[in-house]
């Protein structure tokens, strides 16, 4: 885990914070909630086969324990694409007190008090604050995303929209399967390196006929490569399926799984 991640245990919750984001935000675990079944206890997904009336319950609960106003959590629809989309206050309430009208795998905003949610459970979830200019992003990536660039293509719609400084922008990789635990087959790492050519290779391992990608690694270079600063992009260092008895792993569940959260509030 990297040095500026905690692990926050209050009561039956349990949740990971980055010392480096002044900004109310957390990545969930699957602990602090009402769920139950295969979506014990904190499950933040409604089409995980779980109650809805428990989905609610948990997002009052998360809201509660971060100090978050609950009518204002705004969801990423993930659908594995690059679409970034900007919270305004007609947005505001998306996928929780709103039907859903986007289909954008990252979402940013200046808006105070309202918490943006992407979810994981193996796939990477970063969240943005740039300090600066107080404005927040979260971004969903798993490895075609990752491919797609929707790291840096969030950033570029930091600065174009809500005008973020590269310079001072903060972004928190969160617990995500990580290249040891990430084996795939060679139509992974082909897919990665014909998008974002050679550069992809040292985050690359073979290991007899299959292949172990490092997302992360992919994800800090492609952040850097944007124009963040070295020390402002930050690998939370936590894998989900390393540490499933935390966090929902998909692979480790075989898909059986509630789904986590990573929140980020101005
Ligand atoms: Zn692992």
């Amino acid at each position: 885990m990297h040095r500026s991640m905690c692990r926050v245990q209050s009561g039956p919750f349990v949740y990971y914070t980055c010392r480096r984001l002044p900004v109310r935000h957390a990545f969930t675990t699957k602990y602090g909630g009402v769920s139950t079944g295969h979506c014990e206890s904190l499950n933040l997904g409604f089409s995980r086969g779980d109650e809805e009336a428990s989905v609610r319950e948990n997002y009052r609960r998360l809201a509660e324990a971060l100090g978050v106003d609950e009518k204002r959590f705004t969801l990423t629809r993930q659908i594995h694409e690059t679409e970034v989309s900007v919270v305004g206050e007609e947005q505001v309430g998306m996928g929780l007190h709103r039907p859903m009208a986007w289909r954008s795998d990252a979402i940013v905003t200046a808006l105070p008090d309202t918490p943006l949610c992407g979810f994981y459970a193996d796939c990477v979830v970063t969240l943005l604050y740039d300090p600066a200019t107080h404005t927040a992003g979260v971004a969903h990536a798993g490895w075609r995303g990752m491919a797609g660039g929707i790291l840096p293509k969030t950033v570029e719609v930091m600065v174009a929209r809500l005008g973020a400084r590269r310079e001072s922008l903060i972004a928190v990789l969160g617990p995500s399967i990580r290249q040891e635990c990430f084996e795939t087959d060679a139509d992974v790492p082909e897919a990665m390196e014909r998008l974002l050519g050679v550069a992809v290779r040292p985050y690359i391992r073979e290991k007899g006929a299959k292949f172990h990608v490092d997302l992360q690694g992919i994800g800090v270079k492609l952040l850097r490569d944007a124009g963040l600063a070295p020390e402002n992009v930050i690998d939370s260092g936590l894998c989900t399926m390393c540490h499933s008895d935390e966090f929902w792993s998909h692979r480790a569940t075989r898909g059986v799984r509630g789904v986590q959260g990573g929140v980020i509030c101005l």
